[in-house]
């Protein structure tokens, strides 16, 4: 009933000419054939997002930037507002990834904000949540992603018609090469969807929950099969056009 969803987050990674070459490689391969089953979704670069959209436009793969401002419009040099988002076609845009938590002091209510102006353009936010190594250790990963989770839809209205993904991605796995196992990564996809049942059935139904962290074409398929394991975002691997493939065809099977 949820159809799966890929997405890569370019980073800050590339250049112009690379970013046009793995646009072109993802339009030329089976990925337009697997929309229909899967979707797929790019976060280039913002700056090259128009560039890379006329190359995938018509592979009906969707795009996203890796952030935006939570504020409408003004004196924010550097920012780009949901609205401008919205302007580039965007259907997605990530919030909360854990490099922006961590590098850049996005805070649990910098997030709330993010997902409430982006959804009252009708853009679909990506809201990445997961836990660190010392939480891990110290036993307190359900609780840290449950606290990043609640702290954002208790600021929304009407669960049954919120559209979100949620991304559980283990800040320790976030290129490391660490991927969490089938049962650390289920384990925290099934909290995520019982929370998620507490605000509606039919959020918790609906909601794809997206796991991130070191994922390639070789352990795709075995977190893929993990019931509460609705796609991938996937970074590194992103970057190269046989290994998003083969997370891609993975996913469709
Ligand atoms: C990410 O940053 O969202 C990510 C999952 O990165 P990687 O796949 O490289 O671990």
């Amino acid at each position: 009933m949820r159809k799966p969803l890929v997405a890569g987050n370019w980073k800050m990674n590339g250049n112009l000419s690379s970013a046009v070459e793995l646009a072109s490689a993802l339009k030329d391969s089976s990925l337009p054939s697997l929309v229909s089953t899967c979707d797929i979704v790019l976060f280039p670069p913002a700056l090259y997002l128009t560039m890379v959209v006329s190359i995938i436009n018509d592979a009906n793969f969707s795009w996203g930037v890796q952030n935006v401002h939570f504020e409408k419009v003004g004196a924010y040099t550097g920012e780009n507002s949901p609205a401008m988002a919205k302007d580039l076609l965007c259907a997605y845009t990530l919030v909360g990834h854990s490099e922006r938590r961590t590098l850049f002091g996005e805070t649990d209510n910098d997030t709330i904000q993010k997902v409430q102006a982006l959804l009252s353009v009708n853009v679909i936010p990506v809201l990445c949540v997961g836990e660190t190594l010392e939480e891990r250790d110290a036993g307190q990963t359900l609780a840290r992603v449950e606290q990043q989770i609640r702290i954002v839809l208790d600021a929304l209205p009407d669960p049954d018609n919120l559209n979100i993904v949620i991304a559980y991605e283990p800040v320790w796995a976030i290129g490391t090469g660490r991927t969490a196992t089938p049962d650390q990564a289920e384990e925290v996809h099934t909290s995520i969807r019982d929370i998620l049942r507490g605000y509606s059935q039919l959020l918790s139904d609906k909601t794809r929950i997206l796991y991130g962290g070191s994922v390639n074409m070789q352990n795709a398929a075995i977190l893929f099969a993990q019931p509460n394991i609705d796609g991938f975002l996937a970074g590194g691997a992103s970057l190269k056009a046989a290994e998003f493939i083969g997370i891609c065809e993975t996913v469709r099977q």
